[in-house]
């Protein structure tokens, strides 16, 4: 028997997202009620604004880009008080979007922009060149990319045009809101590399979206925070389906005004919450070892935050209690991933020393099986396979019906490729992960994505990428185990030369941190698949 939510079921609507968070008539918040704050200029945008601005946004795409119906808009940028705004906009133009890491090298974000049929790009400044480069390999016109915020100061080679600029100038009267069906329109395409091969288009459905906002809402928001009271601190980047549905979604579907970081670094962390006074916010296992253990959080006062939310990766518990001792902050977990909008489990407030070490219970609308290795259901409280059912399971992969149909059962479960158990109260708990999956600092890297770059180096035959946990740093890191060709020399020059050769190839928190291993042979099956578990094994004998 599958494993019901505790939580009593709550209806969907079957609305697209600008419509159910803009068109509200239950809004206990009034339109100048703040959104978005820039935790640097101090910049406001409120909830009357942002619908207003992203309405505006899309008028002018559609009369002055004839944007169409699924056209597809990149966003490569560090967090920004006006991404929502831009997103919205897209949307009422029945578009979709693509959130990239602004970290992601040109051929990095060239794929992506191939991948997901992008027609246009938002960026900022910084990025800009980056971001023509893989315009111009993805053959998107330079007249494409718009940036977020000002547009670049006069003298520089391309001041391009802001979004705002393309707010149409007339009246909206001739234009309307595209109509989106809203189970079977994509909002959003994120890259995950799911639990195989490389970074595929997970395609989220407006409905996706609308249902992990009520889900997380109604199990976390509602009763804990309000609207008048509370404000979220956001760190963690926007273009993660994490920072996307949780920080800009649903805190703006609360009321809670969102104090944006562009990125993080500790010490403006700490100022910012003395400053700022944020009750909450969503945060990663390494910045929960930072609060646990860096010496600039002594010299800030903290009292404003009330709870900390860690997920994207596993948490232990010694940390979160470390955190409590150290600046009296309760941290709670959550879990979910990419492929269901994300978030499936949350600890609730009161629990969070309770069960310490679970990742709470399974949100309203949900279902949840454990399975064996041969594919038979295993007994509550069995440890297994996590598979789950809900409103918030992808639609599928963008272009890739293989990797949809080996992911999603027939009758709509998702093999997640982590393992663990639940116990009778109802607490899950992730033990161990089957997919290939690499998080470093809670950001994806799939191994098989390093593997084929790094066996492209000439002076490699075969190689293997696997995760190494790091303590010291509360995350995994990548490690290579390295064939090299014939007559090549082991060794630290080696390492070098190949540890190089990747930094020039991806993205910093791709970098193989955790050093190649030579080897004489990757230990592979009869049909040529790597077998992990023998290398994983010898990452814990080292
Ligand atoms: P992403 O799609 O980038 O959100 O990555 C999802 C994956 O991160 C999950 O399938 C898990 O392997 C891992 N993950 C997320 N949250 C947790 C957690 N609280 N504990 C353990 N693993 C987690």
């Amino acid at each position: 028997m599958p494993h019901a939510s505790p939580y009593p079921p709550i209806d969907i609507p079957n609305k697209d997202l600008y419509s159910f968070l803009h068109d509200r008539k239950d809004r206990p918040f009034p339109d100048n009620h703040p959104a978005f704050i820039c935790a640097n200029t101090k910049c406001t945008i409120t909830i009357g604004q942002a619908r207003d601005q992203s309405q505006r946004f899309g008028v002018g795409l559609k009369s002055l880009w004839e944007w169409r119906k699924g056209d597809v808009m990149a966003i490569f940028s560090t967090n920004h008080i006006e991404y929502a705004i831009v997103c919205w906009g897209v949307h009422w133009a029945g578009g979709v979007l693509t959130t990239a890491n602004p970290s992601y090298t040109v051929d990095e974000f060239t794929s992506q922009l191939k991948d997901s049929g992008t027609r246009a790009i938002c960026t900022i400044p910084a990025m800009y060149f980056t971001v023509l480069k893989a315009a111009t390999n993805a053959g998107i016109p330079k007249e494409r990319i718009i940036f977020l915020g000002e547009k670049p100061a006069e003298g520089w080679p391309d001041r391009g045009q802001s979004w705002k600029d393309i707010f149409d100038p007339s009246t909206t009267a001739p234009w309307r809101k595209t109509k989106i069906n809203a189970e079977k329109d994509a909002a959003f395409f994120v890259y995950s590399s799911g639990t195989t091969g490389n970074p595929k288009g997970v395609m989220l459905s407006h409905k996706n979206i609308v249902s992990n906002i009520l889900q997380v809402y109604h199990a976390d928001s509602k009763g804990n925070l309000t609207w008048e009271k509370d404000k979220i601190l956001a760190v963690l980047p926007f273009f993660h389906v994490y920072g996307l549905t949780i920080l800009i979604h649903l805190s703006f579907y609360a009321g809670n005004p969102v104090i944006v970081m562009e990125r993080f670094d500790i010490e403006n962390f700490c100022k910012v919450i003395q400053e700022e006074k944020p009750t909450y916010t969503y945060i990663a296992p390494p910045i929960v070892l930072l609060l646990a253990k860096h010496p600039s959080v002594a010299k800030y006062d903290l009292s404003s935050m009330r709870m900390l939310n860690c997920g994207a990766a596993p948490l232990r518990e010694e940390i979160s209690e470390a955190v409590y001792a150290r600046i009296k902050i309760p941290v709670k977990q959550a879990y979910g991933m990419s492929e269901l909008s994300p978030a499936t489990h949350m600890q609730r407030w009161e629990d969070w020393r309770v069960t310490a070490g679970s990742v709470g219970k399974l949100l309203p609308n949900m279902l949840a099986k454990y399975m064996s290795e041969d594919g038979t259901e295993l007994e509550a409280g069995q440890t297994g396979e996590l598979w789950l059912k809900g409103p918030n399971v992808m639609l599928g992969y963008l272009n890739n019906p293989t990797a949809t149909a080996a992911s999603i059962t027939p009758d709509g479960y998702y093999k997640t490729g982590d393992v663990g158990h639940v116990d009778i109260q109802g607490n899950f708990y992730i033990t161990d992960r089957i997919k290939e999956l690499i998080k470093y600092n809670g950001f994806q890297v799939a191994p098989a994505e390093l593997e084929g770059i790094l066996s492209a180096h000439p002076k490699v035959d075969d190689c293997a990428v696997l995760g190494m946990f790091m303590p010291e740093l509360e995350t995994e890191v990548p490690r290579a185990f390295v064939v090299l060709g014939n007559g090549m020399q082991r060794g630290k020059e080696m390492e070098e030369e190949l540890l190089k050769y990747m930094e020039g190839k991806v993205a910093k928190h791709k970098w193989i941190r955790g050093g190649i291993r030579f080897v004489e042979a990757i230990p592979k099956s009869q049909s040529g698949k790597i077998l992990r578990n023998v290398l994983k094994n010898q990452i814990l004998e080292d």
